[in-house]
């Protein structure tokens, strides 16, 4: 299998060259040559990692076998079920509980694969990477954990300071691997993205530190994140399924698209939204533009630019790279895309969309937890009440958070507090690592410098 990217201007590229690009060179994103057929019948009996095993093996032909699966053994072993990402029944949905992992989110079934990943390929090589990343919270700390204490590797990850929930801070803070070195920044989420790509922009200083990225963009992670899809369907045995996720960068539910042109009989993936409903505006109304960021209780998905559109969009208009070139370009200077009714059937053929209120969300989680006992985190509320508006059977509906990381929204909906597992429990009270540093390019460039002199 090779890659390209959805621009054109790159391709030829093997899995692991598409692994360390991560963004494509000509501002696109990577995306395979073809998108393999899957055959349902052999996957039957599989467990989870013997499902990633098979589903990988079509992506990925630079990695010998043996190795694959030992990247797959180590990547899973931290999960707290054998089953990974285990299937319940409640209330007439499937939740598939995707927050088995070292941080309680989906995140996770990504990052700790790629961490592995990462280790492997730069042990090959003979190389080492500096990976540099912004945070609003859950994309750090399951970054943290997947890269934590590995050789070859050192981790710089700028959050705002005071400006990330307490379970987060923790999470990220107070981890003892001398590789990792959190920077929490006197400014926003955006600021710290900011100082990010000014960095990332002096190519100078990019080579010399040997800095890497791993956002969302990543091939690698839409990988690791199809399994689930398969898996689920392997637990329900429904053979006309539904997949309710809740939505921001487009990360997650693309990869249920990949699954779904692969093979797997989904009949629709249901696009759940909170009060940033770029998306829900897109799939409903052909309306992709650009709005402000709202604060709400599912801060996961606060977002306003979906990073994983354009691989959507390379498939929407049948691969014409050069289509989706000048489109982007067009959204990069208009912050808006229209898209005619043509279009939108195709769209809708694949998606449904729904946006869910801050109010709807909380109470979601009380009617779900008063009619099951069950407590579903505010992300995969709204995923739940998007399946539920849907009106269709058979919705499995993704759980992306364990609730006690949103211990105050949960406590909002059902008045009190849900159980901890140990493993954020054990955070309370531990040493806390981190450098605060002002909204500084600069200033975060003599960080990263003097770390790594010493
Ligand atoms: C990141 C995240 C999401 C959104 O996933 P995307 O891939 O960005 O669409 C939803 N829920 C939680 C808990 C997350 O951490």
């Amino acid at each position: 299998m090779k890659y390209k990217s959805t621009r054109g201007g790159v391709g030829g590229l093997t899995f692991t060259e598409a692994f360390l690009m991560g963004l494509a060179t000509d501002g696109g994103l990577i995306v395979p040559d073809n998108i393999p057929i899957v055959d349902l019948d052999r996957l039957k009996d599989l467990n989870y990692k013997e499902l990633a095993f098979e589903i990988f093996k079509l992506f990925i032909d630079d990695i010998d076998e043996g190795s694959i699966k030992d990247l797959i053994e180590k990547s899973y072993s931290t999960f707290d079920t054998e089953e990974i990402t285990p299937v319940v029944r409640k209330n007439g949905v499937y939740i598939l509980e995707l927050f088995h992992g070292p941080t309680f989110a989906f995140k996770d079934v990504a990052l700790q694969f790629l961490g592995n990943l990462f280790e492997y390929v730069l042990k090959e090589r003979g190389t080492y990477v500096n990976v540099l990343g912004a945070t609003s919270g859950d994309t750090g700390s399951a970054a943290i954990y997947g890269l934590k204490g590995r050789e070859n590797i050192n981790i710089f990850i700028l959050h705002p300071h005071n400006k990330v929930s307490r379970i987060q801070k923790l999470q990220m803070t107070t981890v003892e691997d001398r590789n990792v070195y959190n920077i929490a920044i006197k400014g926003t989420f955006d600021d710290c993205q900011a100082i990010v790509k000014s960095i990332f922009g002096d190519v100078e200083f990019k080579d010399r530190y040997h800095l890497a990225a791993v956002n969302s963009i990543n091939w690698a992670r839409i990988l690791a994140q199809i399994v689930y899809y398969f898996y689920a369907y392997l637990k329900t045995q429904v053979d006309e399924l539904y997949f309710s996720v809740p939505t921001g960068n487009f990360g997650d539910i693309f990869a249920g698209y990949v699954a779904k042109r692969m093979g797997l009989p989904i009949k629709k993936l249901i696009l759940a939204t909170n009060s940033n409903d770029i998306l829900y505006r897109f799939v409903n109304f052909g309306d992709y533009s650009k709005g402000e960021v709202v604060k709400t209780l599912s801060p996961s998905m606060d977002i306003q630019i979906a990073s994983n559109f354009e691989r959507y969009l390379y498939y929407l208009y049948d691969g014409d790279c050069e289509k989706v070139k000048v489109n982007m370009e067009r959204f990069q200077k208009d912050g808006s895309l229209k898209f005619p009714l043509d279009v939108l059937k195709k769209v809708r053929e694949d998606f449904d969309s729904f946006r869910v209120s801050e109010k709807d969300t909380l109470n979601t989680i009380k009617t779900f937890h008063d009619e099951t006992g069950y407590i579903i985190d505010p992300h995969t509320a709204c995923g739940v009440f998007a399946a539920k508006r849907s009106g269709y059977r058979n919705v499995v509906c993704l759980a992306t958070a364990h609730p006690a990381k949103f211990p105050e929204a949960i406590y909002e909906a059902i008045g009190r507090y849900p159980e901890a597992p140990e493993a954020i429990k054990k955070l309370e009270g531990k040493k806390q690592r981190l450098k605060v540093l002002d909204n500084s390019v600069d200033e975060v460039k003599r960080f990263i410098e003097k770390s790594l002199a010493d």
